[in-house]
């Protein structure tokens, strides 16, 4: 498993071995493949209203949009935002655009306008794909808006007439050819520093960690897994992780818009998941919440539920294994930059990596620890900084090299801002996190995001925002504010003022005045100090 190079040092491969990656194939054809023989299968099933989309519409409706795309005059390598909740179309939006050769950039549909805004100026977007809810928060952007919905809005494009003009359209779907290093998706991500960025995916990344991640599943399965549809598909997660990795093997995704807890047991029950890939405060409430109680969980046909995108307490998860026995809890680790999965349980012969692991590097990827302070790797057992290398590593932050230079290094290993060792048996275990990265119930939050926004402020002197652990969200964020002399302003002024300009979870949720915010000689925050300065002074509360 562990092979030590004189020049750089210990690195570690799976204990799998490698798996082979199609050549030369889009994600969209990758993800398609053979849905002609199921196309009587239903690829999406929305979880409430039962619309449902097969993977003959699938296929059919990607091509359409694809097309339809062309015929609005857009070419190869341009970005399209698609600001919508997770709905039974989504699928054939992000196919779609792939398909036409553009790229797709989810954004949160929860998300302020402002914040909207910056992403579409910061992808240089083409177009935006909404719907009629969202539309308010996109109308004053002045690129050509596609709106799904009932009912027509004017000097916008109206989604079915689109598809049924493209019908009649005498073009191609794509009218360059669609290489395997061109890019497909520009997901949003603050990687270990500063705001959020751009991150440079393309058809062979997703391909790559698609190939890598699926290696466990054998033929029997293709066709037979129910996935929960829950996590946004706006993320990596929700796109990569959830539907592609479920549409490749041909199986059906339980779409939800959004988390609340009697209709997430009911989807459940109701259309006999299999699957759910969820987060932690989720399997918080599972244990907790005396909701549950109100459904008949021997009708529970969930054979594993995967939690990814935030640390899960022991305890936790020994209290949901009590309460759901034969659930499988499978941990996965990974991040956007390195086009989701990276490390995960459960291998094809049955095995699976140790209790509170997050599991063990997927075949095809190269992990290292380093010491943050001298750079050396380091052998078993010792935490390090992960450093991963793989195809499924990021282009780069798009139009931010300075960021990507300090992300990807010469030799080309992703650092990830996570502070971790690996067992002798090859079982990964996470310790800490490094980078500023903020994750509050699962979600990205860019403390410097906030911080801009504080300093904006007229009685803001000075700002800094930190993590503070949460039993409930996993972690908040927390504002350090030094107010300037004669500032009236009070603690809820300031949460307030917050919450006026950005999406509900990155609201802070504590603030702290004080006299200095403590910096390094070189004037960077020293956050650890504050976080730990912090959590004193609540403990003392
Ligand atoms: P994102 O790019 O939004 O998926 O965020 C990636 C980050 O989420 C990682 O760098 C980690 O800090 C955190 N993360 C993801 N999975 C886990 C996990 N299983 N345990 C702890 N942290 C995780």
């Amino acid at each position: 498993m562990a092979n030590s190079f004189l020049d750089e040092g210990y690195i570690f491969r799976s204990k799998y071995g490698p798996v082979s990656i199609p050549d030369n194939i889009t994600l969209p054809e990758f993800v398609l493949q053979d849905a002609e023989l199921y196309s009587d299968n239903v690829a999406f099933l929305e979880a409430v209203t039962e619309k449902e989309y097969t993977y003959g519409q699938l296929a059919r409706d990607t091509r359409r949009f694809a097309k339809a795309l062309r015929s609005l005059g857009l070419r190869n390598g341009n970005v399209v935002i698609v600001v919508l909740p997770n709905m039974v179309e989504y699928g054939v939006i992000a196919l779609g655009i792939m398909a036409a050769g553009c790229v797709f950039s989810g954004a949160n549909p929860m998300a302020h306008a402002t914040e909207i805004k910056k992403q579409v100026e910061a992808a240089d977007a083409k177009v935006i794909v909404t719907n009629e809810i969202v539309y308010e928060k996109v109308m004053d952007l002045k690129i050509p808006v596609i709106v799904l919905g009932e009912k027509y809005i004017e000097a916008t494009i109206y989604w079915n007439e689109l598809l049924q003009a493209a019908d009649r359209a005498n073009i191609e779907t794509v009218n360059e050819p669609i290489k395997q290093n061109d890019l497909c998706a520009l997901p949003f991500s603050s990687g270990t520093t500063g705001i959020s960025k751009g991150v440079m995916l393309t058809h062979g990344n997703i391909v790559a960690n698609l190939s890598s991640t699926l290696f466990g599943i054998g033929p029997e399965l293709v066709g037979q897994v129910t996935t929960l549809g829950l996590m946004p598909f706006f993320h990596i997660y929700g796109i990569a992780g959830i539907c592609c990795a479920t549409l490749r093997n041909k199986g059906k995704v339980v779409v939800l818009p959004r988390y609340e807890l009697r209709t997430f047991m009911s989807a459940l029950i109701t259309h006999e998941v299999t699957f759910a890939p969820i987060v932690p405060p989720i399997i918080l409430a599972l244990v907790k919440n005396p909701i549950v109680h109100e459904f008949d969980l021997s009708r529970l046909k969930l054979q594993a539920i995967m939690t990814a995108a935030a640390p899960l307490a022991p305890e936790l998860r020994d209290a949901f294994e009590n309460k759901f026995p034969g659930v499988q809890v499978q941990e996965a680790y990974g991040l956007t930059e390195h086009s989701c999965i990276t490390l995960t349980h459960g291998a094809p012969n049955g095995e699976h990596a140790k209790k509170n692991s997050v599991g063990f590097i997927l075949p095809n990827i190269e992990v290292k620890f380093i010491d943050p302070d001298t750079g050396r790797s380091l052998p078993c057992n010792a935490p390090g900084e992960i450093c991963v290398r793989s195809q499924c590593i990021m282009q780069g932050y798009y139009k931010n090299q300075e960021e990507t230079n300090q992300a990807i290094d010469s030799k080309g290993w992703l650092h990830t801002g996570d502070v971790g060792y690996i067992d002798d048996d090859g079982d990964v275990f996470i310790v800490d996190r490094i980078k500023e990265l903020i994750k509050y119930k699962g979600f990205q939050v860019a403390p410097a995001e906030l911080e801009a926004i504080l300093l904006a402020h007229p009685s803001v002197a000075d700002a800094a925002v930190v993590p503070l652990p949460d039993e409930d969200a996993g972690e908040i964020p927390a504002a350090c504010v030094v107010m300037s002399p004669n500032a009236i302003e009070s603690e809820e002024d300031i949460v307030n003022y917050v919450a006026s300009n950005v999406a509900n979870y990155k609201r802070i949720r504590v603030v702290h005045f004080m006299d200095l915010i403590p910096k390094s000689p070189s004037g960077k925050i020293m956050r650890r100090v504050l976080k730990e300065k912090i959590v004193e002074k609540m403990k003392t509360k």
